[in-house]
């Protein structure tokens, strides 16, 4: 852990900015700006972008004490801003850039979403299909991304296409920053399985991308793609770590003590994952504090996997608590959220009829930022150091690859 004169210092800082900016006066947006200019947001950051240059672990009694004193967090408000755009920005983009995106994105008046998969490339990202073609200083960029979380209120997004159809599939693509707004973007909302329509479809037709929004080299797009994954999982698992016992597994204590439950087997399940969950909270604590450069590594998969099925097992354990009235569902609307989980924050929410609408939600969570099967293979081959699964398109041109 760092030191305690570091600890105190940002905590110091912390006890400033609360007392300049009471959370419980203070509009969210105006507290997350003034959180990003006092070097709070991510305090690994440069001084002047949102950090303080400090140890990436000192962020954590930032969090905590930001927590404690009642602020608002912006996680769920622009995930993929906050949680993989901010830190990707940071580790490739040039200094004009993160100047101009940085505040925006942490401050959440300008939204961010993330154009990875598509319709025949998901778990197998690197095989994706859209095209990016250079015409003097733009890219010119035509093709179709599905599962696109919050591209109905982007601003930008996270885009990554293939620039080189003839290399190998990893090495033929480039990443790129698009504006959401340019002509020739379409989204479409896709319905989910709680009536939402979280994510879309987008749809690119010769949609231009000045060359300066492009991240990392020309082919080098896969390298800046996995600190978007990595960051990711990382952001991902964070969403665990709140206070012990708090979170959806209070839904399920709550329950419990409510209906006055007797049955032994049910008191089993329900010690059986609080415990779990408490587990994962520890070991996701542990990660995030032992972070040394600031750049997650493939370890914070098993976070992820843990999580994904934590939450399954919470809400499941939840239905059987709340009986068959949990089978019924009020409202099948379509609606389009404005934060992950919908826009009650669902995902921890303390409201009985919510409960429904949390459990479908969580169906999601094992495959949402990589599938539980894909993270075995990841934790099998680069952390255990398993023998890894045939990859037989891996040297060929991408042309060539399955799809
Ligand atoms: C809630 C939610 C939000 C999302 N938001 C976004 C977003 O904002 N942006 C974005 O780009 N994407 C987003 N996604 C998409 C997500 O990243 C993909 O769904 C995921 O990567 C899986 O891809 P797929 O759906 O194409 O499934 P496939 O890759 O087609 O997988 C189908 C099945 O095969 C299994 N499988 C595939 N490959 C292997 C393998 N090598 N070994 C073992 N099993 C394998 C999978 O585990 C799965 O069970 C989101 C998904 C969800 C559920």
């Amino acid at each position: 852990m760092p030191d305690r004169a570091g600890v105190d210092a940002v905590k110091a800082r912390v006890a400033q900015l609360v007392a300049a900016y009471p959370p419980a006066t203070t509009p969210p947006e105006e507290f997350w700006a003034a959180q990003y200019d006092a070097g709070l947001a991510w305090v690994q950051f440069p001084e002047g972008l949102g950090g303080l240059g400090l140890d990436p672990r000192l962020q954590m009694p930032v969090d905590e004490a930001l927590r404690a004193a009642g602020a608002p967090s912006n996680v769920l408000r622009n995930f993929m801003g906050v949680g993989m755009a901010g830190p990707t920005i940071n580790a490739w983009a040039c200094a004009d850039l993160k100047h101009r995106l940085l505040r925006p994105l942490f401050s959440c008046e300008e939204i961010w979403c993330q154009l990875f998969s598509e319709p025949g490339a998901g778990s197998d990202v690197a095989n994706l299909s859209t095209m990016a073609v250079r015409d003097g200083d733009d890219w010119v960029v035509n093709g179709q991304k599905v599962w696109t979380t919050l591209a109905h209120i982007a601003r930008w997004g996270l885009l990554l296409a293939r620039t080189d159809p003839d290399a190998p599939k990893h090495a033929g693509l480039s990443y790129f920053i698009v504006d959401m707004t340019a002509p020739g973007v379409e989204v479409r909302p896709l319905r989910q399985i709680t009536g939402d329509a979280e994510f879309n479809e987008v749809f690119f037709t010769d949609v231009r991308i000045p060359d300066a929004h492009r991240l990392g080299e020309v082919g080098q797009g896969w390298q800046v793609a996995v600190t978007t994954l990595m960051n990711e999982r990382l952001a991902l698992s964070g969403l665990t770590m709140t206070k012990r016992g708090s979170g959806p597994i209070s839904n399920a204590v709550r329950l419990w003590r409510e209906t006055g439950r007797s049955d032994p087997a049910l008191r089993d399940a329900l010690l059986q994952t609080w415990i779990e969950t408490e587990v994962i909270r520890l070991t996701a604590t542990r990660a995030k504090a032992s972070l040394e450069r600031g750049t997650p590594g493939p370890e914070n998969s098993t976070t992820k996997l843990a999580m994904a099925l934590n939450q399954q097992r919470i809400w499941e354990l939840c239905m059987q608590l709340a009986g068959p009235s949990a089978l019924l569902i009020d409202s099948y609307e379509m609606t389009q959220p404005t934060l992950m989980g919908g826009d009650g924050g669902a995902l921890d929410d303390s409201d009985d009829a919510e409960i429904t609408y949390c459990y479908l939600v969580s169906r999601g969570t094992s495959i949402g930022g990589g599938t539980t099967d894909v993270m075995r293979n990841i934790l099998g081959e680069r952390v255990l150091g398993l023998p890894g699964e045939p990859r037989v398109d891996k040297e060929s041109s991408w042309r060539l690859s399955p799809r």
